[in-house]
């Protein structure tokens, strides 16, 4: 190969990183607002690591239950409780956020 090709390469996968590439693959991301401050704080859930599978009655296959916390900067230390629920496949069926709201829009198990 040539020296010309292989830094082609390099260069490649140093972009591939740097944009996130494929690492992003199997994590889910929303954004909640703070009720009391307004903040928008991320949340991000590694779908292969941090779903906890359902049984019993409830709906959905999986559930996650997170506490977030906004940067601080407002002075709020306000903890938003994030659950959310999926099916088989990994896709959102149910979602709800104490004290606060989705950033994105209502709630999914809410009848509009
Ligand atoms: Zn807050």
């Amino acid at each position: 190969m040539s020296r010309g090709r292989l830094i082609t390469r390099l260069v490649g996968r140093l972009a591939a990183l740097l944009s996130g590439g494929s690492r992003d693959e199997g994590i889910y991301r929303t954004a909640v607002r703070c009720g009391r401050c307004g903040e928008e704080i991320p949340v991000r859930v590694d779908l292969s690591r941090e779903l906890t599978p359902t049984y019993g009655e409830q709906e959905g296959a999986y559930h996650v239950r997170k506490g977030v916390v906004g940067s601080g900067e407002n002075r709020c230390f306000r903890t938003l409780v994030v659950r959310l629920t999926f099916d088989r496949e990994k896709e959102v069926v149910g979602r709800e956020v104490k004290g606060g709201s989705f950033v994105d829009g209502e709630p999914l198990d809410e009848p509009s």
